[in-house]
């Protein structure tokens, strides 16, 4: 499919990569709807993208953002599923100094799975509702997964729904094609954004040294793939790691 064809929503569009994705889209010629939960970062925006706060992990909200991105840009063609978030914590935890034992709390391990995963299948159910319903085809979808769906320290609740959604990318693309909707997913590994803005010099360093090309992504090496993936009619199903090597 040709960019400037497309007519796509991109979520979590207020920052870090969905904001690249957004302005990128928009500068190849796509109409472009962008939501993220914290509206204000939206105005950053270039004028020409539709807007509007979005929780993708409120079923009504989800459901009535896909509707006002169809009206404002006349149909819809594409969704770039971005809306994330992390909330980091071993599942089960001894302190050294006092031997508590701490658990991650069911609040954040729920929050990370309304958000990732069930945000993300809203999206997903909402955009191919109204593609299957007002006849808009072909039409195609990128999840952002994540390299930690292989397994990573600290991470439990983000693995499972960044697993789930490389999964189901291929669920939905065997669900999907015969209406000629392709899925596909971009697991990035580390990225210079305002997610990833907190991690220790320390860390940091050390991660760099065990990136084989050298340095941590920004958010262009992932839009690379995005493109590729919204480009190529015959990519179907698959999930890209675009990490540097990190994981390979
Ligand atoms: P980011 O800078 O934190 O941006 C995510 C955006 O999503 C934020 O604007 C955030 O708003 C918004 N958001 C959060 N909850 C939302 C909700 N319920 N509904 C709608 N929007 C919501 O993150 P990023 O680093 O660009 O990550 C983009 C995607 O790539 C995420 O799915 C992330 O898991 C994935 N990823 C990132 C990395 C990395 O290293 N950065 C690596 C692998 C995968 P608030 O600011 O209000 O929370």
């Amino acid at each position: 499919m040709q960019l400037r064809d497309l007519k796509i929503i991109v979520t979590g569009a207020g920052s870090g990569m969905g904001a690249h994705f957004a302005r990128q889209l928009h500068a190849a010629g796509a109409r472009v709807a962008a939501g993220d939960l914290n509206v204000a970062a939206l105005e950053g925006l270039p004028a020409g993208i539709a807007r509007r706060r979005l929780d993708v992990s409120d079923e009504a909200d989800a459901a009535s953002f896909v509707d006002f991105a169809a009206a404002e840009l006349g149909g819809l063609s594409g969704l770039v599923n971005n809306a994330g978030i992390l909330r980091d914590g071993l599942l089960v935890k001894r302190d050294g100094r006092t031997g508590e034992i701490r658990k991650l709390s069911t609040e954040d391990w729920n929050a990370v799975i309304a958000v990732n995963l069930t945000g993300a299948t809203f999206m997903v159910r909402e955009v191919v509702a109204r593609m299957l319903a007002g006849g808009h085809r072909p039409g195609v979808i990128v999840n952002l997964s994540s390299i930690a769906r292989h397994g990573n320290r600290g991470q439990s609740s983000y693995v499972s729904a960044k697993a789930a959604l490389a999964a189901n990318t291929l669920t939905w693309a065997r669900e999907f094609a015969p209406h000629g909707i392709r899925v596909g997913a971009v697991a990035p590994g580390m990225v210079e954004t305002p997610m990833t803005q907190g991690m220790p010099d320390r860390a940091r360093e050390a991660l760099v040294e065990r990136i084989p090309v050298g340095r941590i992504g920004v958010p262009e090496d992932i839009w690379q793939a995005v493109r590729f993936v919204l480009e190529c009619d015959y990519f179907n199903g698959r999930t890209l790691d675009v990490d540097g090597g990190l994981s390979m």
